[in-house]
């Protein structure tokens, strides 16, 4: 690879090499493309963890309020929005914050897309053995005769840390045998809270991506196991899509529009890619062209921006550019995008932008003060986008959003959190402080 003649293509790809912020524009988003997915899978999605919600509901009582249904709220926050004006800079319009950092049962956006795929395997397994049909109330699921059953199979997956927290624990409540491998850098109360689950963890001393290989590697050789794939997995991305469709009564409920007259922005962190593309693609099916989203990375790990700047995808990696990959940012230490969600945002998504880590404290303590709102560090990555984008004002002029931004109102998608102790997030809170 002549990561020189990438650096003259591409200006952006040598800031990002020096571990400069960066705003990147797509120049492709709103073009033709054909999408593998659509409406109709969302859809199936949707019904699918509706038909699970009475099991959802039983096994986790935590979720009785919404009837079994994993779902965040949304909140306006306009006392860190005033906040915000003065960190990052002027931004009209209203600021929401949607809580996926406090989903029930795991914490964290991956209680979407996670536990969709498990879910998902669970009742093909269930459905082959002719013990369970789509009529069925699910909830039949939380006995020992399935927990049995599932227990004949595995499930694996590698992470750094929420997404084995997720896949971990549903898949050891439905009864499988489940093993999480995890980079050595993963947090010990995650893996101390999988074991305690009954899942097993394995580490490794090296990356992200090493843990996920090596998953993949053991699942392989047994039949039996089911290999969450983070880089890959359809099933993941259309778990995420289903926030999309929720979000639509919940933005009717706050009063928001979306039209061409009333934009809407939404910023999400992003790691590999599944979680904030899956997102992204439900929300352009809601919105269309009346929704611009953008992804925010790390300095030291942007590898979606790198494979959309570059053109060149999952066919280059952070370090390629000489970047460490390392950052505070759970989840987002991720050195190489999606395989299979890197192309799909090439159309998609408006662009995407990069944030230091010492930015990500003060964010986190400001949330807590204002809102009384705690996130983790990772979830703070996408705060600077408000004040990016406005001003951006290129950008707002192609598009005709420059005289519509009063009437905007932006979202900032809280990845996670609340699974977090007290005692860690009191140290991230002094950190900003
Ligand atoms: C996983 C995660 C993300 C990003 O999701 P990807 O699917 O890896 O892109 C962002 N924030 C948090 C807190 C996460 O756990």
């Amino acid at each position: 690879m002549d990561i020189k003649k990438i650096m003259i293509a591409h200006p952006e790809v040598s800031k990002m090499a020096n571990y400069e912020e960066i705003l990147w524009i797509n120049p492709k988003s709103g073009s033709e493309a054909s999408i593998p997915f659509g409406m109709s899978d969302i859809d199936d999605a949707e019904a699918r963890l509706a038909r699970f919600a009475p099991y959802i509901k039983k096994a986790f009582p935590e979720t009785a309020k919404t009837g079994g249904i994993i779902e965040s709220n949304l909140v306006e926050i306009s006392n860190m929005k005033s906040q915000l004006v003065k960190m990052t800079g002027n931004f009209d319009g209203r600021l929401f914050l949607k809580r996926d950092s406090h989903l029930p049962i795991s914490g964290s956006i991956k209680a979407r897309g996670g536990i969709y795929e498990v879910l998902k395997l669970a009742e093909s397994i269930a459905t082959e053995k002719g013990l369970l049909s789509p009529d069925d109330d699910y909830s039949k699921l939380d006995s020992d005769e399935f927990r049995k059953l599932f227990s004949q199979y595995s499930v694996a997956v590698g992470s750094t840390g929420n997404l084995g927290l997720s896949i971990g624990i549903i898949s050891a409540k439905l009864g499988f045998d489940v093993t999480v491998h995890m980079s050595a850098d993963a947090r010990q109360w995650k893996k101390d809270l999988l074991r305690s689950k009954g899942a097993k963890v394995i580490e490794y001393p090296d990356d992200y991506q090493k843990a996920v290989a090596e998953g993949r590697k053991e699942a392989a050789s047994d039949p039996m196991c089911h290999f969450v794939d983070d880089e890959g997995s359809t099933d993941l991305f259309l778990g995420y899509s289903v926030a999309a469709k929720r979000i639509v009564p919940q933005l009717k409920e706050a009063g928001v529009a979306v039209d061409a007259e009333h934009p809407l922005f939404v910023y999400i962190p992003c790691g590999v890619g599944g979680a904030p593309g899956g997102v992204a693609f439900g929300l352009k099916e809601m919105f269309g062209e009346n929704v611009h989203i953008f992804f925010a990375e790390p300095t030291h790990a942007p590898c979606m921006t790198l494979g959309l700047v570059t053109g060149l995808h999952d066919g280059i990696a952070v370090r390629d550019i000489g970047l460490d990959g390392l950052t505070d940012a759970d989840g987002l230490a991720v050195g190489r995008p999606s395989r299979l969600v890197g192309t799909v945002m090439e159309t998609l998504l408006d662009g995407c932008y990069t944030i230091e880590d010492d930015k990500l404290y003060p964010f986190l303590a400001h949330l807590a003060d204002r809102e009384k709102i705690y996130i983790e560090p990772s979830a703070c990555a996408s705060f600077t986008g408000p004040a990016l984008v406005s001003a951006a004002a290129e950008y707002l002029k192609e598009k005709g959003l420059a005289d519509k931004m009063q009437n905007a109102s932006h979202i900032l998608w809280a990845t996670g959190g609340s699974m977090v102790p007290d005692s860690e997030m009191k140290l991230y809170y002094e950190r900003g402080k």
